[in-house]
């Protein structure tokens, strides 16, 4: 595992906020070689924004990149999301 490495539930309060429901408990299909999971178990990378990665193929899942008033998200590589309501 690399240091600059974190999990999805690293960043349960972010997800949070821009999504207003439980995030690290939903499930998502990657985009590339289409394994389910929970968000809380993918590879988080931060840097100048935070990668979220798939654990079992490394593809880029998100992008998002906060500032004080503004998020941009960048969801290109979840082929679905599925969340509690
Ligand atoms: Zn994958």
């Amino acid at each position: 595992m690399d240091e600059l490495m974190l999990d999805g539930n690293a960043i349960a309060g972010l997800l949070q906020e821009v999504f207003a429901v439980e995030m690290t408990t939903a499930i998502g299909a990657c985009g590339s070689c289409g394994t389910g999971g929970p968000v809380g178990a993918v590879h988080v990378y931060r840097g100048a924004g935070i990668v979220l990665r798939c654990p079992h193929c490394g593809n880029t899942l998100a992008k998002i990149v906060k500032s004080d008033s503004r998020v941009w998200i960048d969801l290109t590589g979840i082929r679905t999301l599925e969340v509690t309501v």
